[in-house]
């Protein structure tokens, strides 16, 4: 059966953590929309350069361009058996389009990661990524084993620019805006299922593997 699970919450409830956990557990590729743009941004294609002025101010990237990137993705061979999906929909018009892009094969639940805004500022000016494999740590609850050091590739950690606080505010703000909606856009289709985004990770993944039953 084709297993598609959407992630839906503010930044810094943990979709890109819990992400790729699920992903290793179900064997599922993880479709990062954040990850793809940075990805296209640095390869210096034409789509990252134009989200590149949106993501360092903190607001939404044009629809057309996000879609066209998870399009290629989801209808792609890796994504056959199903997909976890971190950061996409973000917009009503890209729930929209979502559904017309994915077949009615299989299941399709949503998780909403809920986490307050102290919390979310906290845990996001905490982050650090891999400036290499990208892989997701918090100085003090998931901390890497040598500092500033990535376990997996040995690159260094960095922070992110859009996780220093100003930009952080505004990327909550317009998340209440354009992306709060879609809480209601999928309670309404019965497919929403709502979990603790500030718990520890390992309590987080098996409430989702729960609710999943995959
Ligand atoms: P977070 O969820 O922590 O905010 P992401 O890596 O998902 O981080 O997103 C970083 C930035 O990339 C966003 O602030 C936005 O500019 C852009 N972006 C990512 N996904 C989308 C999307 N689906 N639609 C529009 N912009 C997006
Ligand atoms: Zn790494």
């Amino acid at each position: 059966m084709k297993k598609k699970l959407i992630l839906l919450g503010p930044p810094g409830a943990g979709k890109g953590t819990v992400g790729s956990r699920l992903s290793v557990i179900w064997g599922l590729p993880l479709i990062s929309s954040g990850d793809l743009l940075r990805e296209h941004l640095k390869r210096g294609t034409e789509a990252g350069s134009n989200a590149g002025k949106y993501m360092e101010k903190g607001e939404l990237v044009p629809d057309e361009i996000v879609i066209k990137m998870i399009e290629e993705k989801l209808t792609g061979p890796l994504c056959r058996e199903g997909f976890i999906i971190d950061g996409f929909p973000r917009t009503i018009v890209q729930a929209e389009m979502l559904d017309t892009i994915v077949d009615d094969a299989g299941e399709t639940k949503v998780i909403y990661l809920k986490a307050g805004d102290d919390f979310l500022v906290e845990r996001l000016s905490l982050r650090r990524v891999c400036g290499g494999c990208g892989k997701i740590y918090h100085l003090v609850n998931l901390p890497p084993l040598k500092e500033g050091i990535c376990d997996f590739c040995g690159r260094a950690l960095i922070q992110r620019d859009d996780d220093k606080e100003e930009i952080i505010r505004r990327r909550l703000d317009v998340y209440r805006r354009m992306t709060a909606p879609l809480i209601e856009y999928y309670r309404s289709k019965n497919i929403l299922h709502m979990v603790s985004g500030e718990g520890k990770l390992e309590d987080t993944v098996s409430e989702i593997k729960k609710i999943a039953k995959w």
